[in-house]
């Protein structure tokens, strides 16, 4: 890097050499990485659910074929349409996909800026292909940097988590129908009954809770991984806002005591109520902390990780009725 360069740069100073990467991939894994190759802030439905998935004949195999050809065209398609981000382009987008990648001790990802104004990120991933983050330009343009980071710590948890072949489909499924998938590949998933592709939505909800929880791990604080959360229910509009979490818990409330709750297995995703609950429990668990030791405060809650995800299944599970017990009445 030349002194120009150096001046302009923002990550002048930061180390993201390769050398930098092993040794901080070295000290998770001893830390933070159980025998199964999971992190150990993963939500253990995430994990549950995947070895269910994968014993259902032929279906990891299918996953991964399509996945892989998906993110090798989606790859090229960035590259002519898309911006990424580097030392001086998007050299802020670039700064924190090097945050993110550090302190959850994985290789620094491609991120793309893409023109599109829907607030939407998404990472392409696929087992033995290397992964890349798309970002949109209106979630780039509402979001702060604060709730930037905990979006692409979210990604880089879809990343660390190996969750690319199964989330892509189940994402393309859910969205888009199999007619997104075109020829072969809808031929091939087609032969999967609708209770794998329901099983596919199950799991991928669980995934979800375990990048929100990466989200968290790489965020300056929990507000800025709740309020970005908030943001893609109300689109992030401009101007000051205040979000008062205990009527989003209401609307929450509402919503599980309804059966039009039982169309959320049609979604890959959990609603961003749910989300939001599930990321203030792991605010209040111990593997967070052994995570973020520097944002334990006098008064943290300091949950075990089996207990966590306990509470958490209680706001994920569609057939649970409520909410209020859960955090509640201690919490009041
Ligand atoms: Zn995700």
């Amino acid at each position: 890097m030349n002194e120009l360069t150096s001046k302009l740069s923002p990550i002048a100073d930061m180390d993201c050499s390769f050398r930098s990467y092993l040794n901080s991939k070295k000290a998770h894994e001893a830390a933070h990485m159980k025998g199964n190759g999971i992190p150990d802030y993963a939500y253990g439905m995430d994990y549950e659910l995947r070895k269910k998935l994968d014993s259902i004949p032929g279906l990891y195999k299918v996953a991964r074929s399509i996945t892989s050809t998906i993110v090798h065209q989606q790859m090229q398609i960035m590259n002519q349409q898309a911006v990424c981000a580097t030392p001086t382009s998007f050299p802020d987008v670039y700064e924190i996909g090097c945050e993110c990648a550090r302190r959850l001790g994985i290789a620094v990802p491609n991120i793309f800026i893409v023109n599109d104004q829907t607030l939407n990120a998404y990472t392409y991933a696929c087992d033995d292909v290397e992964p890349f983050i798309v970002l949109h330009s209106g979630l780039y343009e509402r979001m702060t940097p604060g709730e930037l980071k905990s979006i692409i710590g979210h990604e880089c948890g879809h990343i660390q988590n190996y969750h690319g072949s199964y989330e892509t489909i189940a994402t393309l499924i859910a969205q888009e129908g199999l007619s997104a998938l075109g020829g072969l590949s809808a031929f091939f998933l087609s032969v999967f009954t609708t209770g794998v592709q329901l099983a596919l939505n199950s799991w991928s909800r669980a995934a979800e809770v375990t990048c929100d929880r990466a989200g968290l791990i790489c965020a300056d604080n929990l507000e800025d991984a709740l309020s970005a959360e908030a943001k893609l229910m109300y689109g992030g509009a401009f101007g000051d806002h205040k979000i008062d979490y205990a009527s989003i818990e209401e609307q929450l409330e509402l919503q599980m005591s309804n059966a039009t709750k039982y169309y959320e297995a049609l979604y890959s995703h959990p609603t961003s109520a749910r989300r939001i609950m599930a990321i203030r429990e792991f605010y209040e668990c111990q593997t967070f902390y052994d995570w973020r030791p520097d944002m334990r405060k006098a008064d943290s809650i300091l949950r075990s990780h089996k207990e966590c995800d306990e509470r958490c299944k209680k706001f994920i599970n569609l057939t649970e009725e409520g909410t209020r017990s859960k955090r509640g009445k201690e919490n009041e």
